[in-house]
């Protein structure tokens, strides 16, 4: 079994008495990670050559999905998934009744595992709840289970964020995600005494690939909290001597946001990964007073996510550009004509190599949008290369705007905002306009106590940027919608503030 399945036992084999994961103040060593993987994988595969009795008959192909926040259930439901050579399908905890339907009718799972705080009311297909789970696994077999699994086969489909429509489910093989953490451990010299904080939800892609995957191959332990907290991430830092985390931006900007950020001893950690979005620099800077370096990644689901790495050494020389691509990956920017974009230029994300998956579950039309026959997938997103080949990701190009035949990135407005002291978050989108076709018009979320009127702060990037980039129009907002992942929704801030 060359699957990801395996994982767990062959981390086993050499530490078994070291602690694999901890949850609400519990431990679980290897050997009890590995126990309760193959006792879930024989009583899920009971019916289907696994194992006596009756069962949920779960095989090759079929389809496991899971519903619930971070916990032992989905870490365990993944990789005995994995094991059967079945599909491990992690659903979105905060989507609705009818958009989890769609999702698992979509997949047509065979079985929804339901993390302990979840009821599967009004959800297709059959459940196993909390109860029933530690039944099973108590009724189940520690026996190994040796189901053929490769590299090809799929081991996982993930929903797409859903920042620019409705999810699309990206399938990623054992091979896709076993090079992403190749690629990851290339250029993140993880330890075997890794303490990793996972309280990023594993239901996307960077905080079960990127933290994880790798910290499970090392024979790290995984801290899994339920859900991103301030005051409790502190906490965890400072009693557990934490020395790994993923987030996105916003949860290291909350962070470093937080009145106890000043006296908080963050000396424990090593590696702080951080990607999803684009990293505003003056977090960047926040991080590197405090003596702390940001790993910077780019990604996505249908990528396992790496595509694009900044390796600590040169995150201050590059500051503001995601790296150079992962290595055994590929990445070029394609400017609008099909032509290679020039340094400089931007480019659309063309991502090559083997963690980029085979295509979205049963959508071949969308499928073939994306991914050419040799395997070039492309991103949606724009990018810009400097001479050395860092690249620096702007935009969705269903974000650009553009006006009077200038195309306007936003991100660069945005971060040119970022520089006025009063601007907590940000966000410019295109606006009708007679003269110029679009005008752009920011959005600002003002920091705490911070007073600035609009002209003052579109006034503040007269000189920063070219007279045709700077937005028309410029409002304050409570708030700007966010999905779950932390990540700007543009769509409805085109949809209330667009007219
Ligand atoms: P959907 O495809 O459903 O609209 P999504 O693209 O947000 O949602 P993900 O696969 O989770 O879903 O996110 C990948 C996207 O996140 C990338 O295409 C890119 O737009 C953005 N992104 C990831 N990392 C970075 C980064 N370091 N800088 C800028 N943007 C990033
Ligand atoms: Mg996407």
């Amino acid at each position: 079994n060359q699957g990801i399945g395996s994982w767990p036992a062959r981390r086993a084999r050499m530490t078994p008495d070291r602690v694999a994961i901890t949850y609400a103040g519990r431990h679980h060593t290897y050997r009890e990670l590995r126990d309760r993987v193959y006792r879930l994988a024989s009583r899920l595969g009971v019916g289907h050559g696994v194992g006596h009795g009756v069962g949920h008959g779960v095989g090759r192909g079929d389809r496991v999905a899971f519903l619930g926040a971070n916990q032992p259930a989905l870490v365990e439901t993944f990789f005995a998934a994995g094991l059967l050579g079945a599909v491990f399908v992690p659903l979105n905890t905060r989507l609705a009744v009818p958009e989890l339907r769609f999702i698992l009718e979509d997949a047509e799972a065979a079985v929804l595992v339901l993390g302990e705080e979840r009821d599967g009311d009004g959800l297709p297909g059959r459940h196993l709840t909390a109860g029933g789970y530690e039944e099973l696994i108590a009724a189940g077999s520690p026996e190994p289970i040796d189901e053929p699994v490769g590299h090809d086969d799929v081991c996982l489909i993930m929903y797409t964020s859903g920042t620019t429509g409705r999810p699309k489910g990206a399938m990623l093989t054992h091979g896709n995600l076993t090079w992403n953490t190749v690629n990851l451990l290339v250029d993140v010299p993880l330890a075997h005494d890794e303490v990793t904080l996972i309280s990023a939800p594993m239901f996307h892609i960077a905080a079960l690939a990127q933290t994880l995957i790798p910290t499970v191959l090392k024979g790290g332990r995984a801290i899994l909290e339920p859900s991103f907290d301030v005051a409790r991430t502190f906490d965890l830092i400072e009693a557990e001597r934490v020395t790994v985390m993923f987030g996105v931006p916003s949860m290291f900007a909350f962070l470093a946001q937080s009145p106890r950020w000043a006296r908080a001893d963050l000396s424990s950690l090593r590696h702080l990964l951080c990607g999803g979005a684009p990293v505003p620099e003056p977090l960047i800077r926040a991080y590197q007073e405090r003596g702390l370096t940001f790993l910077q990644g780019y990604g996505m689901t249908e990528t396992s996510p790496g595509a694009l790495f900044l390796a600590a050494e040169h995150s201050v020389a590059k500051a503001g550009s995601a790296g150079v691509p992962c290595f055994f990956s590929d990445v070029r920017l394609v400017a609008p004509d099909g032509s290679p974009a020039a340094p400089g230029e931007p480019g659309e994300v063309y991502v090559q190599g083997p963690n980029v998956m085979p295509g979205y579950w049963r959508r071949p039309e969308e499928t073939a949008k994306v991914l050419s026959p040799d395997g070039w997938f492309r991103s949606g997103d724009v990018g810009v290369a400097d001479e050395d080949g860092y690249v620096r990701i702007s935009d969705r190009i269903t974000d650009v705007i553009i006006s009077g035949g200038e195309n306007v990135y936003p991100a660069e407005v945005e971060s040119a905002l970022y520089e006025h002291p009063a601007v907590a978050e940000c966000a410019v989108i295109g606006v009708p306009d007679g003269r110029w076709g679009e005008v752009g018009k920011a959005l600002v979320v003002l920091r705490p106590g911070a007073t600035a009127g609009a002209d003052e702060v579109l006034k503040h990037l007269d000189g920063r940027l070219a007279r045709y980039k700077i937005p028309k129009y410029l409002e304050f907002v409570a708030e700007l919608p966010k999905n779950a992942a932390g990540k700007l929704l543009k769509a409805p801030l085109r949809k209330l503030y667009g007219g």
